[in-house]
C-alpha cells in the first residue's frame, strides 16, 4: 500500500501541470482502488467555497469544468462543509445526493469520498465509486492517507499551472523575512544537482543550446565508458555492463531526439532535457514489473549527470540582472554570498521564516526577504518580474501596472521617511522622561560596518562570528580570524563591540564541518561544539583577545548557554588564553567583559546563577522564542505560531530582567524583536535598556524611543502581561504607537 501511494504522490509532484495532476490521480485512484469512476472537484477562483469538477475517470468527461458544489451542497459539498469523509453504500439513496445528468453514476452506488485539506483549508473532494462491494477501512485509510498527502501538492500545482497559463500579475503568500520592499528581476537559484529545480527558460540561441547540449551528452559518454573500464577491474562483467548500457542510451534514441526537439522549439537545454527525462522516466514507473519500475531511477541517474554537465557548460550567472531577486525552493545564507551585493534587491524562498538566519543576515543587510511561500512557481520564475514585499510577506509576480505605481510611491515614501530619520542620527535615544536606551547594531559582515557608523550606533551589540566562517570553505586560521575582529573593534573604537563565539549547528552548517542529526537544533550547537573542539574555541578566542590589545573595546559573548557548567568551562578557556597571550607579550593585558547569551529556557530559570559568573547577559528573543514555544524558527507550517510577543515570551524576558537585578547586572536584548517598533516598546516597559539590531531598524527604534515615557511603557507592558495572546498584545502597543503618529512603522514589525 505504502509503494502505492508513494507512487502516485511522486508522480503528481512531478507533473508539468495540475490537469496532468489530476488526471494522474484519477486513473491511480481507479487501478489501485479497484473502482470504476474517480471523480475530484476542487474550490475554484475567488470563491473558495465553490467546488468546481475538475477531474473524472469512469463517467461523462464532459461534465468537467462545468458541474459546480456550494459547501453543504449534494455528497460532496457536505463532505467539505463537514472536513469529514463519507463511505456509502448506496449514495443514490443518501438525502444528500444530487444526480449529476447523465454522468452515468447511478451505475455506481458504491461511494467513498474524502476531503483534501492544507493548513486548515478544504481545497477540494476526491471521490471513488464501483458497482460491487463496499469500500473497507484499508481502502478508506488508503484514500484519506492520499488526500492528505496530497493537499500541498494539489495546491502548488494548482499555483504553477495558473501562473504558466495566464502569465498574468499572480501575488503569492509567505512571511515577512526582512523588511523592505524592492522591484526587481528573479534570479533563481539553481545549483544543477536537481531536476526538478531546474528552471524554465527561454534560450536565446538554440543552435547555441543544441551544441551545448551534444558536448554534455558527449562528455557524460566519456566518463561511463572510462568508468565501465576502470569497473572492469573490479567488478563481474554484467555491473559494468550497467555503464555501458547508460552511454548506449545517450548515444541516440529517443531521450536524445526529444530533447532536441524541445530546445529547437525554444527552450534553454536544461529544461528540455529535465522534461525529456521526467517524461521516459515517468513510462518506465508506471510499468507493473519492479525491475523495469527500477530504469525509472537510472533514467533520472542519468539525467542528474547529463544536468551537471550542462550546467557547467551554461556557465550560469556571471550577469546578475542590476536588481536582482533571489529565488529559490531554500535559499541559504552562502546563497546571498553569490550574489555580488550591489546587485541584490530582494529575495523570496519557498521555505524558512523570519528568524531563518538568511532572513536575518538580509536584514543587517537592508534587503526585503519573503520567506516560506509554500506555493512558490520557483521553475518558472527566472527573469521574471517580481515586486518583493517584506513587510506583509507578499511578492508579486508580472505585476500589473497598477501594482508597480503602488510600489513605486511606496519605496518613494520610505526614502522620504529614512530621510526625516536621518536628523535622529546624532541625538541620543531617550525618552520623554529623560531614560536613556543604548542602541546597537547586530552584525557579521564587513559591509555593514559604514551604515552602522552613519545610522549613529553605539557599538556593536551582536557581531555573529559565524558568518565568517560561513563564507569560507575551511576553518579560518588564527591570523585570518585577528584581522577580521580587528578591524571591527577599530571601526567602533570608544564603543562596545560585542563578539559572539562561535555558534554554528542547528540552521548554520558549516559546508566543512558537517553535523548530521535528526533533530539540529537541539542537538550539537554553539557553545556545545566549541567546549567540544577546544582547539576551535582557543583559536578563535586568541585572535578576539590579540585583536583587542591596544583597541580595548572587546566583550566576548558565548551563545546556547543551558546551564553554569559550560560557563564555568568557557571562563576557564579565556582566561587561559588571556594568560597565554600575556605571557607571549610580556605585559599585562585586559580580560574582557563576558557575557552570556540567554537563549534556551533552562538558562532562565537558572539566570541568578549565570549572572554570578559573568558581567552582563543578553536575551536572544529569536531562539529563547522558538525553544519556549516549542516552534521551529525556520518552519512555514508554523510560522504563525512563532511570535516574540507571546505573553510566556515576555514573562520568560521580565523573569530575567528582575533576576539579572538582584546582582546588577546588565541586560540587553539582541534577537530580531529589539527591532521590531512593538518590541522595542515591550523591551522598554519591563526594563531593559540596551537593544541591539539589524542596522535598517535602528533610526526607527530611537524614533519609537522618543515618543513615549518610560512610566507609560512600563503601564503598557502590566497591560500585554494580562493578555492572553500575542495578536492581542501586538494591537495593543501597534494602537498606541498609530496614535503618536507612527503608524507607517507598522510596516516594519515582525
Ligand atoms: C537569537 O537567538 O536571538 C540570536 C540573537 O542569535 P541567532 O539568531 O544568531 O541564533
Ligand atoms: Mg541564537
Amino acid at each position: 500500500m505504502i509503494h502505492r501511494l508513494h507512487r502516485i504522490v511522486q508522480e503528481v509532484n512531478r507533473a508539468p501541470d495540475i490537469e496532468f495532476a489530476l488526471d494522474l490521480i484519477v486513473e491511480g485512484l481507479i487501478h489501485d482502488l479497484k473502482a470504476d469512476a474517480c471523480t475530484i472537484f476542487l474550490a475554484d477562483g475567488d470563491d473558495p467555497e465553490l467546488l468546481v469538477l475538475k477531474a473524472s475517470g469512469g463517467l461523462n468527461p464532459d461534465n468537467v469544468g462545468k458541474v459546480e458544489r456550494r459547501f453543504g451542497q449534494g455528497l460532496v459539498g457536505t463532505i467539505a462543509q463537514r472536513a469529514e469523509s463519507m463511505n456509502l453504500i448506496d449514495a443514490p439513496s443518501h438525502k444528500k445526493f444530487m444526480l449529476v445528468p447523465e454522468s452515468g453514476e447511478t451505475d455506481f452506488p458504491v461511494y467513498l469520498g474524502v476531503p483534501i485539506i492544507e493548513h486548515r483549508d478544504v481545497l477540494g473532494v476526491i471521490a471513488v465509486q464501483r458497482a460491487g462491494d463496499a469500500f473497507n477501512g484499508d481502502e478508506e485509510a488508503f484514500l484519506t492517507t492520499l488526500a492528505a498527502q496530497l493537499a500541498s501538492s494539489i495546491e502548488r500545482a494548482e499555483s504553477q499551472g495558473k501562473f504558466k497559463t495566464e502569465k498574468t500579475a499572480h501575488t503569492v503568500r509567505g512571511v515577512a523575512g526582512a523588511p523592505g520592499m524592492a522591484i526587481g528581476e528573479a534570479v533563481v537559484l539553481n545549483r544543477g544537482v536537481n531536476l526538478d529545480s531546474v528552471p524554465d527558460k527561454k534560450a536565446e540561441d538554440s543552435t547555441v543550446e543544441l551544441e551545448s547540449f551534444n558536448e554534455a551528452i558527449r562528455k557524460v559518454c566519456e566518463e561511463l565508458t572510462h568508468q565501465a573500464e576502470i569497473m572492469r577491474a573490479a567488478l563481474p562483467e554484467e555491473e559494468c555492463a550497467l555503464f555501458l548500457a547508460y552511454a548506449q542510451m545517450l548515444s541516440g534514441g529517443s531521450l536524445i531526439e526529444d530533447t532536441e526537439v524541445l530546445i529547437r522549439a525554444g527552450n534553454w537545454a536544461p529544461s528540455s532535457w529535465r522534461d525529456t527525462v521526467e517524461q521516459h522516466a515517468r513510462v518506465f514507473e508506471r510499468i507493473e514489473d519492479e525491475y523495469l519500475a527500477e530504469r525509472a531511477s537510472d533514467i533520472r541517474d542519468l539525467g542528474v549527470r547529463v544536468l551537471r554537465k550542462l550546467m557547467l557548460e551554461q556557465n550560469l550567472y556571471l550577469d546578475f540582472p542590476d536588481q536582482t531577486i533571489l529565488v529559490g525552493d531554500e535559499v541559504t545564507a552562502t546563497d546571498l554570498a553569490d550574489v555580488p551585493l550591489d546587485c541584490l534587491s530582494g529575495i523570496v524562498s519557498s521555505h524558512g521564516s523570519s528568524s531563518s538566519h538568511v532572513a536575518i543576515l538580509a536584514h543587517a543587510l537592508g534587503i526585503p526577504a519573503v520567506m516560506g511561500v509554500p506555493n512558490l512557481p520557483v521553475k518558472q520564475l527566472d527573469g521574471v518580474q517580481l515586486v518583493v514585499d517584506g513587510y506583509s510577506g507578499s511578492a508579486f509576480i508580472n505585476p500589473d501596472k497598477s501594482i508597480l505605481d503602488e510600489y513605486h510611491q511606496y519605496l518613494e515614501e520610505e526614502q522620504a521617511i529614512e530621510q526625516d530619520l536621518l536628523e535622529l542620527k546624532n541625538q541620543p535615544a531617550i525618552t520623554t522622561d529623560a531614560r536613556q536606551i543604548s542602541l546597537l547594531v547586530n552584525s557579521g559582515l564587513m559591509s555593514d560596518h559604514t551604515p552602522s557608523l552613519l545610522s549613529g550606533a553605539e557599538g556593536v551589540g551582536l557581531y555573529r562570528t559565524e558568518i565568517p566562517f560561513q563564507i569560507r570553505d575551511r576553518f579560518p586560521s588564527e591570523e585570518e580570524q585577528y584581522l577580521i575582529y580587528k578591524n571591527v573593534l577599530q571601526t567602533f573604537k570608544g564603543m562596545p563591540v560585542v563578539l559572539r563565539t562561535l555558534d554554528v549547528g542547528g540552521d548554520k552548517p558549516l559546508s566543512y564541518f558537517p553535523i548530521h542529526e535528526a533533530n539540529p537544533f537541539l542537538g550539537w550547537r554553539g557553545v556545545r561544539i566549541t567546549l567540544d573542539h577546544p582547539e576551535i574555541f582557543v583559536t578563535q578566542v586568541r585572535a578576539m583577545i590579540r585583536a583587542d590589545i591596544d583597541v580595548e573595546n572587546l566583550e566576548i559573548l558565548l551563545p546556547m548557554i543551558s546551564g553554569k557548567s559550560e560557563l564555568e568551562e568557557s571562563l576557564v578557556l579565556i582566561k587561559r588564553v588571556r594568560g597565554e597571550i600575556e605571557e607571549e607579550q610580556g605585559r599585562s593585558i585586559r580580560l574582557p567583559k563576558i557575557g552570556a547569551m540567554i537563549e534556551v529556557p533552562s538558562a532562565v530559570y537558572q539566570i541568578e546563577d549565570i549572572c554570578s559568573l559573568v558581567d552582563f547577559v543578553s536575551i536572544g528573543t529569536n531562539d529563547l522564542t522558538q525553544y519556549l514555544l516549542a516552534v521551529d524558527r525556520n518552519n512555514e507550517n508554523v510560522a504563525a505560531l512563532y511570535s516574540s510577543m507571546h505573553p510566556a515570551v515576555l514573562k520568560a524576558m521580565r523573569q530575567i530582567v528582575e533576576g539579572a537585578r538582584i546582582s546588577k547586572t546588565p541586560v540587553s536584548v539582541c534577537g530580531e524583536l529589539a527591532g521590531d517598533p512593538l518590541g522595542v516598546m515591550a523591551l522598554l516597559g519591563m526594563g531593559i535598556d540596551s537593544l541591539s539590531m539589524s542596522v535598517g531598524s535602528l533610526l526607527r527604534a530611537k524614533k519609537v524611543i522618543m515618543s513615549f515615557s518610560y512610566v507609560e511603557l512600563v503601564e503598557l507592558f502590566e497591560q500585554a502581561l494580562g493578555m492572553s495572546d500575542a495578536t492581542m498584545i501586538r494591537s495593543l502597543y501597534a494602537g498606541e504607537l498609530d496614535q503618536r503618529g507612527l503608524g507607517s512603522f507598522l510596516r516594519a514589525g515582525k
